[in-house]
């Protein structure tokens, strides 16, 4: 997707602090992090928001909580704890429209919602 701005990071067309990369799927820090570790996990492949994952897609969607599961331990915070956060379209807070995880620690983390 030309306008995408994760899968311009994909293409490495804007630059990012990638954490983890393979064939499927792309880890890096977010830009305006809410926590000392926030890291976005997304699959290559363009998927605007959750709800276009089908059941062709349950692989994908595996390997991206499976590299989140990764990286919390790779940053020290598997221990004390995370959060996985996918929001979905306006009313789930959904900004950037290409499907991503958030992966945030390093403090405590407080209510789930506001
Ligand atoms: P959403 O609100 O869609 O769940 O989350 C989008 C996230 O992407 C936000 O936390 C935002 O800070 C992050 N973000 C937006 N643009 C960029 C960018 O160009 N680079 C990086 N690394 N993160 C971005």
């Amino acid at each position: 997707m030309s306008d995408c701005i994760f899968c311009k990071i994909v293409e490495g067309a804007i630059p990012s602090s990638k954490v983890f990369e393979n064939e499927n799927v792309l880890a890096f820090r977010d830009i305006a992090p809410a926590a000392p570790v926030h890291i976005l996990i997304i699959p290559k492949r363009h998927l605007s928001t959750m709800n276009d994952a089908g059941p062709e897609d349950a692989a994908l969607l595996g390997e991206l909580l499976l590299t989140a599961q990764k990286l919390a331990a790779q940053e020290g915070i598997a221990e004390s704890g995370y959060r996985l956060i996918n929001n979905c379209n306006s009313d789930g807070g959904q900004t950037a429209y290409h499907l991503h995880v958030h992966l945030l620690g390093g403090r405590p983390l407080g209510a789930l919602v506001e």
